[in-house]
């Protein structure tokens, strides 16, 4: 018999996390600090990208407060990413108090490097745990001509900085470009070689008015791969890899770090995705390909309590698509990379 047959009451079921209706838990969020940029690089924004105005961006406190929620609902990893999340005003303090709200476990960020000469040491005594730096190329000319007016020396300062730092493992992000850089990715691999860094190599993805630049551009993880190994020998898959990492982590024999590749356009890993984003302006993004979103900025504004925004957030995951639309010609036309948070 069961315990409504018998007059107990059936327990509300414990909400333990998010969940989407496919069972999916999602604990990670990337939050974009800013859509603001010290680059232009020529995938990601144009030369003459217009920013949004700053009172239509999150404040420290709005984003403190948005953070809080999605920690209070099970968020326990965060990544702070942008546009250049270094170049929002007050990261350190922001770093530090968000450190210091109870369910994060874990803060990450994925940056160009520029600043963090300045900012590594800082960032991880305020709580930083380890760092994303984007490198696409080992070619000064060429990164000057992928960033627009890049330095390349400058990111190198920027990696040797997070190793000072701690900012450990170290993970190096190449977007993969044909005829741009996929001459290079044999040399980016090497890199692993040596030092205990992952490098990872993101497939192109095409998003609203830069969409023409990926056009015919992609290059699939499986063919980075494949130059690889005709180069350098087989990779043996790392084990023991988490199953919500998009990078699967594989080695060279010999190698102190490891290669990852992102195929989100090939072989998507919508089955294993726990990510939530919330851009610079506010908004819960459900899925980087995906337009689908909740204002949160403006709910807040408008002076919605803590407990009705967490009823409209447990609401709106729960409808979080299940994956992107690319093979169908399915292009996110709302924002570029830079505004959702990469
Ligand atoms: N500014 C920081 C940086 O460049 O690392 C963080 C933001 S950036 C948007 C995050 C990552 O997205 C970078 O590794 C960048 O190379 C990548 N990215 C930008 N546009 C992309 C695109 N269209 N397709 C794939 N990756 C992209
Ligand atoms: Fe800036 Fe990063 Fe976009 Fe390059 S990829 S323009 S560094 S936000």
């Amino acid at each position: 018999m069961s315990d409504a047959a018998i007059g107990n009451p059936i327990p509300a079921p414990v909400q333990v996390g998010l969940r989407d209706r496919f069972g999916r838990h999602l604990n990670y969020l990337r939050v974009s600090v800013t859509d603001r940029c010290n680059l232009r690089c020529v995938y990601c924004m144009p030369e003459d990208m217009k920013f949004r105005p700053k009172r239509e961006l999150m404040s420290d406190q709005e984003m403190l407060t948005l953070v809080r929620i999605m920690a209070e609902l099970g968020v326990t990893k965060l990544r702070l990413t942008g546009g250049e999340p270094a170049v929002r005003p007050n990261l350190v303090e922001l770093v530090r108090t968000i450190a210091q709200i109870p369910g994060i476990r874990e803060i990450s960020m994925t940056t160009n490097g520029l600043l963090l000469p300045q900012l590594a040491e800082p960032l991880a005594r305020a709580g930083l745990d380890r760092v994303n730096i984007s490198i696409d190329t080992l070619d000064p000319a060429k990164f000057r001509e992928i960033t627009r007016w890049g330095n390349l020396a400058d990111v190198w300062a920027g990696v040797e900085a997070a190793e000072a730092a701690g900012l450990q493992p170290i993970k190096l992000n190449a977007v993969v470009t044909r005829e741009f850089n996929d001459d290079e990715v044999i040399d980016l691999a090497r890199l692993s070689l040596e030092h205990a860094w992952q490098i990872r190599f993101i497939e192109l993805m095409p998003f609203g008015s830069e969409a023409d630049f990926a056009q015919g551009a992609v290059v699939s993880s499986q063919e980075t791969k494949a130059k690889i190994e005709a180069e350098l020998g087989p990779l043996h898959e790392v084990p023991g890899h988490d199953g919500h990492d998009p990078a699967r982590p594989y080695r060279l024999a010999g190698a102190r770090g490891s290669l990852g590749f992102i195929s989100s356009v090939s072989e998507p890993f919508c089955a294993g995705c726990n990510r939530l984003r919330l851009t610079a302006d506010g908004s819960l993004r459900l899925c980087l390909l995906r337009d689908g979103e909740l204002d949160l900025l403006t709910l807040l504004r408008q002076g919605l309590d803590v407990e009705a925004i967490k009823q409209r957030i447990i609401a709106s995951v729960y409808d979080k698509p299940w994956g992107h639309g690319l093979p169908g010609g399915e292009i996110p036309q709302l924002r570029l990379m830079s505004q959702i948070g990469g």
